[in-house]
């Protein structure tokens, strides 16, 4: 991290924790604006990373010009993700225009490709802002443009409540986390959006920016992606979408939260938000000041607050300190100590990939919840503890396990690839040492279906669940090994090109 001083706008906002500066760069002397690259905060109102654009740009009299491409190639990239994504880009174009900012467009594909775009049009910039996002590609985009960009790149932590710097470096345990981030909540939940001082920018673009105003359907499959992962019916895709289930947890979630959301057989148990929180549709601020309001008992508040401050929040704060947080590396040295000396066992229930993949496995109570990932891109927490558990099971050995729950997840998953994605199965993997040394898990605590299959119809639903019709997804030939960090291969984005400053 940058310690230099920041630029005034940003020095003296009361956000100014939300702030890292990524390299060394001083401010350029002649721009034409601020350019706000957003990458998954993908809403134009209460966004941090948006507001800290418009302060600077209102410091040094310059307007924000807000920047969304999305790329063919990044891990995963299929029409489930790529729909869903390009629905929240349309909306921020249209909420930034109501805000009076300019906003571009770029859709990668071969007759419309931009080599070095964000290069391009740094080049008529004064400062990139840019989000502090711990995990998968805005992270690694992110940390490669910061140190060959040559103006000063700011990320601001746009997907925390309460911003991670508050909270302090070095805190390795969840209670301790949590007594210094439980006192910091009230005072960061109210924010406006910042006001622009200057008018929208005009002026000249180094590319013809797409519009995605038409039909994203017929865009998305004409891209080569993998359209064997389909649109989630489920999870619609924009601000709309995201307001209304935000307003389905209020009246008819919160109110009952506490005891109905582990209960995975009720449609109405749990808030259903976590893909709209991943890319940033909604913020967290926004979906806890609807929360404090709320006419519901205390105790369904605060066990909200759990699930979105205390854990998510956790998470975000463990990668952010992490090297490799998508990492086997990541899990307890004493879960890989005991799993390693298991890794030799015989594994009766191990399963193919194609059989795990397509949710076919002689577990019929995983494949409900396969299933659930496969039709929705979603699945319950309380089958996700279970699922990932049982991989451990089903692989020859952890490491094929970690490598096949993290791939299950972030292909399937509308909000995969988060802090949360790894912090979870790292959770799975390891958590408390039992007492029990097992054959396989070691250590490790297995975990039964019977929070489940125990309920009133609870056996009838996993039935009907794991038996529903699943889309047929593409079968590779093994699971990707190496993690995140240096994947793409197309250069849309993150190489520079010829950046000339007009
Ligand atoms: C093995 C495993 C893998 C997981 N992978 C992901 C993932 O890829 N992405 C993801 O966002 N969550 C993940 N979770 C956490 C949790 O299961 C989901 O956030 C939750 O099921 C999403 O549904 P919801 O929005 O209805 O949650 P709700 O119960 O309504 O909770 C509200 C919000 O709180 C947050 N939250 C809830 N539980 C957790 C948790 N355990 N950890 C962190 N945040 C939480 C989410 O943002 C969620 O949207 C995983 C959990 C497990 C056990």
């Amino acid at each position: 991290m940058v310690t230099a001083a920041l630029p005034l706008g940003l020095s003296d906002w009361r956000e100014v924790p939300r702030v890292r500066k990524l390299n060394a760069v001083p401010l350029a002397a002649e721009a034409h604006y601020v350019l706000c690259w957003l990458q998954q905060a993908l809403r134009a109102t209460d966004n941090p990373a948006i507001d800290a654009a418009v302060r600077l740009g209102n410091a040094l009299r310059l307007p924000v010009l807000v920047y969304h491409g999305v790329r063919q190639d990044y891990p995963y990239a299929s029409d489930r993700l790529h729909y869903f994504i390009l629905g929240a880009s349309r909306d921020v174009a249209s909420g930034c225009r109501a805000r009076g900012l300019a906003c571009v467009q770029h859709v990668d594909r071969e007759e419309h490709r931009e080599k070095g775009l964000v290069y391009r049009l740094g080049a008529n910039a004064a400062a990139l802002i840019v989000e502090d996002q711990p995990t998968f590609v805005a992270r690694w985009q992110t940390e490669r443009v910061a140190a060959r960009i040559p103006i000063p790149v700011y990320a601001i932590n746009a997907a925390c409540l309460v911003p991670p710097a508050v909270v302090g470096d070095g805190i390795s345990g969840r209670s301790g986390f949590l007594r210094r981030h439980e006192p910091e909540r009230a005072a960061w939940v109210d924010a406006n959006d910042e006001p622009t001082d200057i008018a929208p920018y005009q002026g000249p673009l180094p590319f013809v920016p797409d519009t995605l105003d038409g039909n994203l359907d017929m865009l998305v499959t004409s891209l080569a992606i993998d359209h064997s992962v389909p649109v989630s019916a489920a999870f619609p895709a924009g601000r709309a979408a995201a307001e209304t289930r935000l307003t389905r947890l209020i009246d008819d979630v919160l109110p009952d939260y506490a005891a109905t959301r582990n209960d995975a057989t009720r449609r109405d148990g749990a808030s259903g938000l976590s893909p709209y929180l991943h890319f940033g549709v909604l913020g967290p601020r926004e979906v806890m000041r609807a929360v404090t309001a709320a006419s519901v008992g205390a105790r369904h508040r605060i066990k909200f607050a759990d699930e979105l401050l205390g854990w998510r929040e956790w998470f975000h704060y463990q990668a952010r300190a992490m090297s490799a947080p998508e990492s086997y590396g990541r899990i307890a040295g004493w879960a890989r100590a005991t799993l390693a000396d298991h890794s030799g066992d015989s594994r009766p229930q191990q399963e193919s990939l194609t059989a795990m993949l397509r949710g076919e496995t002689r577990d019929e109570s995983w494949n409900a919840c396969q299933r659930q990932f496969l039709r929705f891109g979603w699945m319950h927490n309380n089958l996700r503890m279970y699922w990932a558990k049982r991989i451990l099971a089903m692989t020859p050995d952890p490491e094929t396990a970690w490598a096949t729950a993290c791939y299950l997840n972030d292909r399937l998953s509308l909000d995969g690839r988060d802090p949360a994605t790894y912090g979870n199965i790292a959770a799975m993997f390891g958590g408390a040492p039992g007492e029990t040394d097992r054959p396989v898990y070691g250590r490790v605590v297995p975990r039964g279906d019977g929070s489940t299959r125990g309920r009133d119809g609870g056996a009838a639903w996993i039935a009907k669940t794991a038996s529903q019709p699943v889309p047929a997804v593409s079968i590779p030939a093994d699971v990707p090994r190496e993690r995140y960090g240096c994947g793409c291969t197309n250069t849309a984005d993150d190489q520079p090109g010829k950046a000339k400053r007009s």
